[in-house]
């Protein structure tokens, strides 16, 4: 039992089942490119892959209609083409029909059935049994009335139709070797004339005779649509290409380059690098948006230039005010050291003044009284000279104590004439311990605010206490010139103090240890066995060095060489006069 439609599958009228909702089971979900799960890209390559998709969307529904339109199209018109050939065949077998020439008729539609696109030709009798086919070996064979292809007609109560319009008489199939087909059935009616054959009654007995049926093939018909879409899927591809490309590139040079600009001028200025000038672009909005942000970054750089600035000048001012600080404070305390000791000093020499002063008049009035080549005249004469001394001790105990209260008086001064006299002074000392002197000092250095006598004062204790350490004798060497403050080691003077005059005094004595170094300037301090040093003199000259707005330093070996750096802050000379 075989079907009109070749097989028992009918192919069309098949109904895809509807994609069945959960409803209730929609969560709210995340919006946004990041949230979809998507990568993150650029700005550039998301609205070109976004307006690519969109581009493909429409330019398939475009293409989806035109071509279902075309095929639509394509198979009228093979309805078309096999009602055609129907007639043309219904024409052909109707000699041979009327006069009952079976063997013709079947020659006829078997040669029929050869014809390009003709898949197959069959005419059934009204008990549908297949009369002639255009595949012999199908003839006898009864076809199922109930198929979906025969119930047009044959469905049950009611009698067959003789006309069917065109679209009832076409159906769709698939052949057994899977060939998609495009059936027509015609019925063929009793007409007068056709009972003279004799094989049937007239019109009137009978109304159908049988029905013919063509099968034509669609492959051909397929092919044009199937060669459009491809088409069509090529030029939705190309043309989303070319957009996509078209937006990328736009987007890209319009919005993303003068974006990744400012993000890179942030990070520069971020980064403490100078600000960067961002070109404005072509695209009004973006250069509206640069012009604002080369403002911002200008604005900002010049506050941050001001801020530095202000920080710089912070630091510099913090800087020399605690070094002022710190001079202010060393000098309050070594000035408070050296005040209290010149009231100690000044009651204890006012004390042992009176006494002493006594044992000299007496010790000189009983030396009278004795013969000079006695014993008791020299006994009395070394009492009076240590008396003497003890009166000079005394005095210098007084001169301490008075320069602590009052200010001496200063002027502007080349230290050659103090340190000349200085070193007058102790040509007996130095020529008794076999000291060599070298000086070496420039004529043309500036001059100094100091008092003259403190200054020589001062070099007096330091070619002394030289002239001490050198038992044995030795090398006193004493040079000065000019030194600029950044040449040398920070010093707890006034910011505005930048050259001093420096004088150095160096001799190859026994030293002064690393631990005594701190402690040679501090009142009372001496190594020197009792009756030779006081430990007042490097104190006393320190604070008239400090008076003169300087400073000493010390320096020394330990064990072959010291040096006192004195520095005292030049003054400014006048231009050389024109002569
Ligand atoms: P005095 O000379 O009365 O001891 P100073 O204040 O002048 O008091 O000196 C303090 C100490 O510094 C000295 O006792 C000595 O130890 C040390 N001193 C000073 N100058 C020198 C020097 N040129 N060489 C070695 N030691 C020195």
């Amino acid at each position: 039992m075989v079907n009109p439609a070749g097989n028992s599958e009918p192919v069309q009228g098949s109904a895809v089942p509807a994609e069945s909702g959960e409803p209730g089971t929609r969560s709210a979900r995340p919006s946004g490119w990041r949230r979809l799960g998507l990568p993150v890209l650029t700005l550039s390559t998301r609205v070109a892959v976004t307006a690519g998709f969109f581009v493909l969307l429409s330019v398939a529904g475009l293409s989806f209609l035109l071509i279902r339109a075309q095929r639509e199209q394509v198979l009228a018109e093979v309805i078309h083409g096999s009602e055609s050939i129907a007639q043309a065949i219904l024409l052909s077998i109707d000699r041979d029909m009327r006069l009952n020439q079976r063997d013709g008729l079947r020659e006829l539609v078997a040669a029929m059935g050869t014809h390009a696109g003709i898949a197959s030709i069959r005419i059934y009798n009204k008990d549908g049994r297949i009369s002639f086919s255009s595949r012999p070996e199908e003839e006898g064979e009864r076809v199922d009335t109930r198929a979906e292809a025969c119930v047009q007609c044959h469905s049950g109560t009611t009698p067959p139709a003789v006309e069917l319009a065109p679209a009832r008489r076409s159906r769709i199939y698939r052949s057994p070797d899977g060939e998609r087909r495009l059936g027509t059935i015609y019925v063929i009616a009793n007409r007068d004339g056709c009972q003279d054959g004799g094989c049937h009654g007239p019109p009137s007995e009978q109304r159908l005779l049988g029905v013919l049926d063509v099968g034509m093939s669609r492959e051909p018909a397929q092919a044009r649509p199937a060669a459009a879409s491809r088409s069509a899927i090529l030029i939705s591809l190309a043309a989303t290409l070319l957009i996509a490309a078209a937006l990328f590139l736009i987007v890209r040079r319009s919005v993303q380059r003068p974006i990744n600009r400012m993000v890179s001028a942030t990070r520069r200025i971020a980064a403490g690098g100078p600000s960067l000038h961002v070109p404005e672009g072509a695209v009004p909005e973006i250069g509206i948006l640069a012009a604002s942000f080369n403002e911002l970054i200008e604005g900002f750089s010049s506050s941050n230039q001001k801020l530095e600035d202000w920080a710089s000048s912070l630091e510099e001012k913090v800087s020399v005010k605690a070094t002022e600080l710190r001079t202010a404070r060393s000098q309050v305390i070594q000035a408070e050291k050296l005040a209290s000791v010149g009231v100690v000093a000044a009651g204890i020499a006012h004390e042992l003044n009176s006494p002493l002063m006594a044992i000299i008049t007496f010790t000189h009035l009983v030396r009278g009284t004795v013969p000079p080549d006695s014993r008791a005249f020299e006994d009395l004469r070394m009492i009076e000279r240590e008396a003497n001394r003890c009166a000079a001790i005394i005095r210098q105990l007084l001169d301490f104590s008075r320069q602590q209260q009052q200010e001496p008086e200063k002027h502007a001064s080349r230290i050659s004439s103090s340190l000349d006299k200085a070193l007058d002074l102790l040509k007996v000392e130095v020529r008794n311990s076999e000291v060599a002197v070298q000086v070496a000092i420039p004529e043309n250095l500036p001059r100094v605010n100091v008092n003259d006598g403190q200054l020589m004062q001062v070099f007096v204790n330091l070619f002394l206490n030289a002239v001490q350490a050198m038992p044995h004798g030795g090398e006193l060497r004493v040079t000065a010139d000019l030194a600029a403050r950044r040449d040398l080691p920070p010093l707890e003077l006034p910011a505005e103090v930048r050259k001093l005059v420096r004088i150095t005094v160096r001799d190859t004595g026994t030293g002064i240890k690393r631990p005594d170094l701190t402690r040679v300037f501090d009142p009372f301090f001496t190594t020197k066995p009792p009756g030779k040093g006081s430990g007042l003199g490097l104190s006393v000259s320190m604070g008239i060095i400090q008076g003169f707005g300087g400073t000493i330093l010390v320096d020394s070996d330990g064990m072959s060489w010291t040096q006192f750096t004195v520095l005292i802050p030049a003054l400014e000379e006048p231009a050389p006069q024109p002569v």
